[in-house]
Formats: C-alpha cells, sequence, structure tokens
C-alpha cells in the first residue's frame, strides 16, 4: 500500500484498497486460468415440453481455482468483462462447447452466452466462423444467447452482427427477457429466434397472478412473432405444467437437471426418458 504521510492526501480507504489489490488479484488469476486450462464448462439441458425430449445443452463456465477452489461466473463474468478476459475465456468457451457438442447425437443444440465486450468486437463473427471451422460443428447447432443490454448497447453494431449470424445460420435467443431495460422493439428490430423468459418470473409462477400474466402475455406475444420461447430456472412439476399450459416450448432448470460436465451429459443424453 501506499505510503499515507501527513502531506499525501488519500484518495482510498483501507477497504477500498483491499477491494483494488483483490481486483488486480483476480485479473492477474483470470489470466493465469486461462494458460493454466483451470476453466471448464457445465452443461444444462433444454427439454420440448411437448415431447418431452432434449433439445439442447446450454453451456456454463466454471472456474477451479488452484487456491480459492470451485468459482461461479456471478464472481469472475463481470470483472471479465471490464478487463477484456471476456474475449478470450469468450473464444475458450465456444470452442469447447463446439468440441463438445460434437460427442452428441446430431439433432442437439449447445447454447452459448455471448457478452456485450464480445459483440462489439468487429472480429466476433470472423471467430465464430473460425472455431466453427476448426471444431466441424454445423451452423445450426449453435445457438447464441444475447440479453438485452447486450444489444442495446451496441443496437448498430448487434443488428448486423445478428444478421450475419442469421443468414450463416446460428440460432439466436434473447436471455433473461422481462428484466432489465425491456423493450418491445428490440424483438421486432432483431432477428431473433428465441426467447428465454427470466426465472425470476417462473419462480413466482405459483404465488404471483401477476407474473401467470406476464408470463401468458410474453408467449401470446412470442408467438404472434414467430419466436420459440424458454423458461428458465423450473423447478417445480408444477411450475412444469403451468407452462406446458401456456404452451411455452421449452424448459431449463433443476427440475430436469443442474448443470452437468461434459461427460455427465452423455449418460444423461442415454438415460433421458419421458
Ligand atoms: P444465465 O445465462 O441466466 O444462466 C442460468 C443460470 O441459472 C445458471 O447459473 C444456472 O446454473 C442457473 N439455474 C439454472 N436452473 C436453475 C434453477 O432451476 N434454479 C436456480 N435457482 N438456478 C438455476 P450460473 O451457471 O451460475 O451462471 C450465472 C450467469 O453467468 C449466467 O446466467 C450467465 O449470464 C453467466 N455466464 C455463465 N457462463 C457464461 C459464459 O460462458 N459466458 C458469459 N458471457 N456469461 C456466462
Ligand atoms: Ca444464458
Ligand atoms: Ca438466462
Ligand atoms: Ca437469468
Amino acid at each position: 500500500a501506499k505510503d499515507s504521510g501527513r502531506d499525501t492526501i488519500r484518495f482510498f480507504t483501507p477497504d477500498m484498497e483491499i477491494l483494488a489489490n483483490n481486483k488486480r488479484q483476480i485479473l492477474n488469476d483470470i489470466r493465469q486460468a486461462l494458460t493454466n486450462n483451470e476453466f471448464s464448462l457445465h452443461y444444462q439441458p433444454q427439454i420440448d415440453l411437448a415431447t418431452n425430449t432434449i433439445k439442447g445443452f446450454e453451456a456454463l463456465v466454471r472456474w477451479q481455482h488452484p487456491k480459492r477452489g470451485f468459482i461461479l461466473p456471478s464472481e469472475f463474468i463481470s470483472l471479465a468483462e471490464e478487463s477484456g478476459l471476456i474475449v478470450p475465456l469468450g473464444n475458450w468457451v465456444l470452442k469447447q462447447a463446439c468440441l463438445d457438442a460434437q460427442k452428441w447425437p446430431s439433432h442437439i443444440y449447445v447454447a452459448v452466452n455471448a457478452s456485450a465486450v464480445q459483440v462489439e468486437r468487429s472480429d466476433f463473427l470472423a471467430e465464430v466462423k473460425k472455431i466453427m471451422t476448426q471444431t466441424q460443428l454445423p451452423y445450426h447447432r449453435l445457438e447464441i444467447e444475447l440479453t438485452e443490454s447486450t444489444l442495446m448497447a451496441n443496437d448498430n453494431a448487434a443488428l448486423s452482427l445478428l444478421n450475419e449470424l442469421k443468414a450463416i445460420g446460428v440460432q439466436i435467443a434473447l436471455d433473461d427477457f422481462g428484466t432489465g431495460f425491456s423493450s418491445l422493439s428490440y424483438l421486432r428490430t432483431f432477428p431473433l429466434d428465441k426467447i428465454k423468459i427470466d426465472r425470476s418470473f417462473i419462480s413466482l409462477l405459483e404465488s404471483d397472478d401477476k407474473a401467470y400474466a406476464i408470463i401468458r402475455t410474453i408467449t401470446q406475444l412470442a408467438q404472434t412473432l414467430h419466436l420459440s420461447t424458454t423458461a428458465e430456472g423450473i423447478e417445480s412439476e408444477t411450475q412444469c405444467s403451468i407452462l406446458a399450459g401456456l404452451s411455452v416450448n421449452y424448459g431449463q432448470g433443476y427440475l430436469y437437471a443442474k448443470p452437468m460436465s461434459a461427460e455427465e451429459t452423455l449418460i444423461f443424453i442415454n438415460n433421458y426418458q419421458a
């Protein structure tokens, strides 16, 4: 820490210093982690509610830190975004997800989260194409999940990117729909395939009439616009049957499975029964 003699103005309280040091440490650790292969992917299935079959898996990044142990994305994604390290991390995620998806039956897709920082980069499309060529995964087996704030932050760039992704056959899902700065104009402007209804609505479904009404309205709107819908965070059979009754297409959540390792997906695919 800096010497704080009597003539020095202290901009940082000790707590802030610790925070800043922690942050620097975590950034160094993320760099290290990329070279030391400390990241891994877990996968959570997305189930067709009408047929009870597996449609795809969402890739969710995990970090096995040598000292701090297992770390969830909520603890490092935003730092990775701030620092730009999300670009190499995101490319690693995309490539690993495509490699793992190659081991699944060909009707099963993989969904990958992309953050605003990646989408902003002019070479994002080129990276996607390069990785898909390297891994030989057909474009239609990749789905990219984006949030509304990502689209809002780069509307012009995002629009042409999405048009190009769509043109090569990559699917686009709008993640966490209904939270943040929801604007229905996104649904009209961007070439989306799917809306993922945020978990916060699903968890209120059984107790709150308004949550039910919101989901019903989102579903009807999606149908009118020829978009499919996924409900995230389904934890109970009751939620599942209400959502199926509302004609929500797909479901994801602990009711079906928690995120699992790539090896476990192969067992899950073999054992999943209606
Ligand atoms: P998300 O995209 O909304 O992912 C769904 C999160 O909900 C996951 O948390 C998942 O484990 C959790 N979840 C799934 N089903 C249930 C359920 O039934 N109940 C409850 N309570 N939770 C459920 P996770 O894996 O901790 O990921 C958190 C967020 O981190 C993700 O939210 C996503 O925004 C971000 N993230 C994860 N992997 C990546 C990545 O590779 N790249 C980027 N940019 N972001 C990622
Ligand atoms: Ca997601
Ligand atoms: Ca989500
Ligand atoms: Ca969410």
